[in-house]
């Protein structure tokens, strides 16, 4: 193989580094999906995730990217017409999704780069008829991170509205309270702070969304939230369950729980702050780099970063997977030039950061 298969040097934003025991733990035997067996299997993983969800409800586990999880989101919870809040890719995604599903939906934007904060989105719900808001936490292209918690009491407090959140690239790498909040749609995939292959997705969904779906008869099939909720009772999925990756998953979930939650949010924390502190120090030495995500909404999972003239995202991007066999990403869609991006996010560590950025610094001083 070209590409070193050691763990700790690919920082994509999804998918990201997969440990080996992880990868090795998806070699077991097929199991049918109505056998005891896949009943135990799912069953001795929904402790652990509801914790790491930070929910008494069920977590559905479905057999798809997260986009399709997004598009049950919105097919399952949106009656008629809903608000999207975008500001980048990601967030923009959502509001094609129910444009595209039939729905009426409208966006409030706040640029790529900008947050969404309470009294813009209070503002735009007042004396308006949307039941629902949707909204991605941590916004991958941008680096941003909305505040959900503040922007789900906003939102309930406009009357029947629910709030269906992307925590895609934020889950188990950054708080989120699912229950204490009132999400009333959480979905994320597998790829991403999760630090498993991509393949699997998973949603937290309110019973209040459960009723909207059974108002809608044309929700689709394979994303029926009410197949999701009557089969998880059971330790079933609705269709076939992609077995080789629940059992990595199943690994995943009791590592997460022996590194606890709240430790694996501190350390994602710690490699933000410390991909922070290397900008500054490198600005103050006279290169040109700038941080995208605004001080105090800066996702503790990815990084957006200004490149300094006389490079652009993909040549940086190049030099450094030349000189280390570092992967970073060039800055996504429209930013691709301007920008890379530092996935510090799932199982990487501060030590494994600070090899990236040396390398990164070489390639930028020398
Ligand atoms: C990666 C990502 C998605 C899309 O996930 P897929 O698994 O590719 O469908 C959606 N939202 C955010 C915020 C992401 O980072």
């Amino acid at each position: 193989m070209a590409e070193s298969s050691a763990f700790g040097r690919f920082f994509l934003p999804g998918p990201t580094d997969v440990r080996p025991e992880i990868l090795s733990a998806q070699v077991g035997p097929m199991l049918g999906h109505r056998a005891r067996a896949m009943e135990e299997l799912i069953g001795s993983i929904q402790p652990g995730l509801q914790r790491i969800f930070r929910t008494s409800r069920p977590v559905y586990i479905a057999a798809s990217s997260a986009t399709g999880l997004m598009e049950a989101a919105v097919r399952n919870g949106v009656r008629r017409r809903v608000l999207a809040l975008t500001n980048g890719a990601f967030s923009e995604r959502f509001h094609r999704i129910a444009l595209a599903t039939g729905l009426e939906a409208d966006v409030l934007d706040v640029g790529w780069g900008g947050v969404h904060t309470p009294d813009r989105v209070e503002e735009a719900l007042r004396g308006k008829d949307y039941d629902a808001v949707t909204v991605v936490h941590c916004e991958t292209s941008t680096g941003v991170l909305n505040p959900i918690a503040e922007l789900a009491e906003v939102v309930h407090a406009a009357g029947d509205v629910v709030l269906l959140v992307d925590t895609v690239s934020s889950q188990t790498g950054a708080p989120v309270e699912v229950d204490a909040w009132g999400l009333d749609v959480v979905v994320t995939g597998s790829q991403k702070c999760f630090a498993l292959p991509p393949g699997l997705a998973f949603a937290v969904v309110q019973e209040e969304i459960l009723e909207r779906a059974e108002s809608k008869p044309d929700r689709g099939l394979y994303f029926d939230f009410l197949e999701y909720e009557k089969n998880i009772r059971k330790n079933q999925t609705p269709t076939t369950p992609a077995v080789s990756l629940i059992y990595a998953l199943a690994e995943q979930v009791r590592r997460i729980e022996a590194e606890g939650i709240e430790s694996r949010w501190a350390r994602h924390r710690a490699m933000a702050e410390r991909v922070w502190a290397w900008v500054d120090e490198l600005r103050d030495r006279g290169v040109g780099l700038s941080i995208l995500a605004p001080e105090g909404y800066r996702s503790p999972t990815v990084t957006c970063i200004d490149v300094p003239d006389g490079w652009t995202g993909p040549a940086l991007a190049a030099a450094v997977k030349e000189r280390g066999g570092y992967t970073v990403a060039p800055g996504y869609g429209k930013l691709r030039d301007r920008m890379i991006r530092i996935g510090h996010m799932g199982d990487h560590t501060l030590e494994g950061l600070e090899g990236l950025l040396a390398v990164l610094e070489e390639v930028l001083t020398r």
